[in-house]
Order: structure tokens, then C-alpha cells, then sequence
């Protein structure tokens, strides 16, 4: 019972993502009159409103067969997506954690993270209000569940900031190109807030040779929609998941050394 009260509110919180994901790249690159609240949700094609019934995260979706009721037009599949990653990263939270409050706060930050991939991926814009909130939800969650590590968390948000400032600067002096955005220092801060130096170095790692790995394969594979410019978020934030999950640890390899 307790299980399925936990994943029913993942579910609606991948609904509320879903609000983030559409309407936080509208309220800051538009003068559109939008707010999180405001218009209430509608069909982007017909406007229309949806009914309650449909708005239910993922059966709502199913019980529309990813069609508008009044127009029939198609509903982005994204929004199923979401909803359907929220549910899952609740899963392994679970399975990880069990039913605590460390799983709770896990679960926030993955969501975070899922969202602003999203968000980076589609805009190639990274939310302060997500980032930063992050960064700090993280500082504020170790300082109540570990407090003797606090002091690695805001090192390591300085270094991870500290370390993507000086490739932009190095980058920027040799070509004259922005090479990466601010919002990719503040999110990697806000992964170091959360999971320390160490996993924060390891984060960046694996980031940067996922990244580097999709671009090869998409040009051995000719595929254009690997190889279009990808913003760098998603792979921070499904590295920072590994890496949290897994407990993947590359600087054994170096130790050896
Ligand atoms: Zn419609």
C-alpha cells in the first residue's frame, strides 16, 4: 500500500515536471503571459481544457490514446515519457533506499535533473530556479542527514563550478566560441551540493566521455540527430544518476597509477 501511495505521487510529480519542462522555457524566452498556474492546462493546439480526468499522470495519456479529446490532434509523447521516467527513477529510489526520506530526497534531485535534461535538450537552457534549487536543496539535505560532510558538499559545489568556469575561459581564449554555458557550471555545483567531490569528479568524467562516445557513434552511424550539437546537461545529470546509483568510482583506476 505504502508502495503504490509512493509511486501514484511520483507519478504526479512527473505531471508537475511536465508543467516545469513546457512552461519555464516559455516564461523565460517569451513575453507570453504564462506562469506555472496560469492559463490553466489546455490542449496547445485547440486550447481547449483539459478535463480533470485526463489531466491523471500516464492513464490520462493512455485513456486519450495520446490524442486531444476536442481536436484529436496529437498530444507530444514527452509528456507520457516524463511522467513514465518519474515513475521509475521512484522505482530505483525505492529499491535502493526503501521507504525514508533519503529515498525522498533522491528522488527530488533525479526528478530535478530529468527535468532540466529535458529543458537543455529541447532550448539549450538550464533554469536558475531549477539549478540553483537544486544546489541548494542539496546543501540543505546534507546538512540535516550528514552533517560532518557538509564542508566536502560546498567544496566540491565550488569546484564544480571552479573547474567548468576555467574550460569556458580556456575555450573562449582560444577559439573566441562560448564552448559551454553557465547554466552547465550551476548545475554541476548543484550535483557536487548533493553527492560530494569525489562523485562530482566522477560525474564530470563520465559526462564528458558519454558525450564524446555519442559523437562518434553518430558519425560512424551517419545518424543527424546524433550528431546535432547536444547541450552538455543531459549527460551531466545521467552521469550524476550512475554515478549515485552505482557508486561508479574512476579515480580507483588513477590511484593505481
Ligand atoms: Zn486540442
Amino acid at each position: 500500500m505504502i508502495y503504490f501511495f509512493c509511486i501514484m505521487l511520483a507519478a504526479a510529480l512527473g505531471s508537475f515536471a511536465n508543467v516545469l519542462i513546457y512552461r519555464l522555457p516559455l516564461m523565460i524566452l517569451s513575453d507570453a503571459p504564462i506562469s506555472l498556474a496560469q492559463p490553466a492546462s489546455h490542449c496547445p493546439h485547440c486550447k481547449a481544457p483539459i478535463k480533470w480526468r485526463y489531466n491523471l499522470p500516464l492513464l490520462g495519456f493512455i485513456a486519450l490514446k495520446g490524442r486531444c479529446a476536442a481536436c484529436h490532434a496529437n498530444i507530444p509523447r514527452r509528456y507520457f515519457l516524463v511522467e513514465l521516467g518519474a515513475v521509475l527513477l521512484a522505482v530505483l529510489c525505492l529499491v535502493q533506499w526503501g521507504v525514508s526520506c533519503q529515498a525522498a530526497a533522491y528522488f527530488i534531485f533525479l526528478l530535478g535533473l530529468w527535468a532540466l535534461s529535458w529543458i537543455d535538450a529541447a532550448h539549450y537552457l538550464l533554469p536558475d530556479v531549477l539549478t540553483q534549487g537544486l544546489l541548494w536543496l542539496g546543501l540543505l539535505y546534507n546538512a540535516l542527514a550528514a552533517p560532518n560532510s557538509l564542508s566536502d558538499m560546498v567544496f566540491a559545489a565550488a569546484l564544480g563550478y571552479g573547474l567548468l568556469y576555467a574550460v569556458y575561459f580556456v575555450y573562449l581564449k582560444i577559439t573566441g566560441k562560448v564552448g559551454l554555458g553557465f547554466g552547465d557550471m550551476k548545475l554541476l555545483a548543484a550535483i557536487g551540493a548533493w553527492l560530494g567531490a569525489n562523485a562530482m569528479l566522477n560525474v564530470l568524467l563520465l559526462a564528458c566521455l558519454s558525450a564524446l562516445l555519442f559523437g562518434v557513434v553518430g558519425v560512424l552511424l551517419r545518424r543527424a540527430v546524433l550528431q546535432k550539437i547536444w547541450p552538455f546537461g543531459p549527460f551531466l545529470a545521467l552521469a550524476a544518476a550512475i554515478v549515485l546509483f552505482t557508486g561508479a568510482d574512476f579515480t580507483v583506476l588513477w590511484s593505481r597509477l
